[in-house]
């Protein structure tokens, strides 16, 4: 009866748009308990667009977006896709020498002789000991607050605007996640982005337990440490960021629309990236198991 009733199990799996890499996940979705969902990208559309450009005294909107489009051109981070498809509507993007990709960071790189640093505020400060203007401050602290992710934007040793870059959570996440808590799962957010915007996308969908600003090497620890505590891990993720995440998880669940990284990692794939397929293979995977006992 085994073989049939996993047939059954992967056959309506493809119809829900449920890929199963093999009947060993079978058992673990059956102790599953925590459920952790990356941010960008799982829970967001991770298709992000500016939302406003702020410039300090002393240079302007355009100057910036062509500067720091020039050097996010470099950059696959869905953040940088935003800021330089933005930039190039300004006009054409100079060249950019000796780009460095800093995961979970920023980037940094030589634009028209301009030393640059793009990325979060913890890391510019590392870099070259800045501090923000206020008025910059100002904006950030109402940015994070609505949700979004303010990038930072250097050169030649100071700040000189803020981009803010907004993503949208997919309709289908609250639902979703309403389905999970249903099932008995605990629902967990985890990022790389700030802290306030992490909530407030939380806030949106329904998670309360939110672990922000996670270095992407990290993220695989977090898994680890909600194991220590007992704990039988799900982990839905889409990204580059999340494949150690994902095969350190009791049960990998990555979404079909994310990279390849993610899905060879995964257990599980969500081919549509529409979140209501965890809940719909959890249930599927436990039915599953039902008519093979
Ligand atoms: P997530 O966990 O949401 O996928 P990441 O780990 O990729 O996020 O990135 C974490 C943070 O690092 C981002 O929110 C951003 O502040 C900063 N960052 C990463 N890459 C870039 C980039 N190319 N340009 C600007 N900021 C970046
Ligand atoms: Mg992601």
């Amino acid at each position: 009866a085994t073989p049939t009733a996993l047939l059954v199990g992967t056959g309506r799996g493809a119809q829900l748009g449920i890929l199963i890499k093999g009947p060993q996940i079978l058992e673990s979705t059956r102790r599953v308990d925590t459920i952790v969902l990356d941010k960008t990208g799982t829970i967001t559309t991770g298709r992000m667009a500016v939302a406003s450009v702020h410039a300090a005294d002393g240079t302007t909107d355009t100057e910036v977006l062509r500067l720091a489009g020039a050097l996010e051109h470099a950059s696959e981070h869905p953040i940088a896709h935003a800021v330089a498809a933005r930039a190039a509507e300004v006009g054409p993007l100079p060249a950019v020498e000796g780009f460095e990709n800093h995961g979970g960071r920023g980037v940094s790189g030589v634009v028209e002789g301009h030393a640059m640093l793009a990325g979060r505020y913890s890391w510019l400060r590392e870099q070259w000991a800045l501090t923000a203007p206020d008025a910059l401050q100002l904006v950030v602290d109402e940015a994070e607050t609505q949700g979004r992710t303010p990038v930072w934007i250097a050169w030649d040793g100071a700040i000189r605007a803020v981009i803010v870059v907004s993503d949208t959570v997919k309709d289908t996440s609250a639902a979703a996640i309403g389905e999970l808590r249903e099932l008995g799962l605990s629902p967990v957010l985890l990022t790389g982005d700030n802290h306030r915007a992490a909530q407030s996308v939380a806030d949106q969908v329904g998670i309360d337990e939110v672990i922000s600003e996670v270095l992407p090497a990290d993220k695989v620890d977090v898994i680890k440490n909600l194991q220590d505590q007992g704990r039988v891990v799900a982990m839905v993720g889409d990204g580059v960021n999340d494949a150690a995440a994902l095969a350190q998880a009791d049960l990998g669940l990555a979404m079909g629309t994310g990279t390849d990284v993610a899905i060879e990692a995964s257990d599980l794939t969500l081919v549509r990236g529409d979140l209501r397929a965890a809940p719909d293979a959890i249930r599927l995977a436990r039915a599953t198991l039902r008519t093979i006992k």
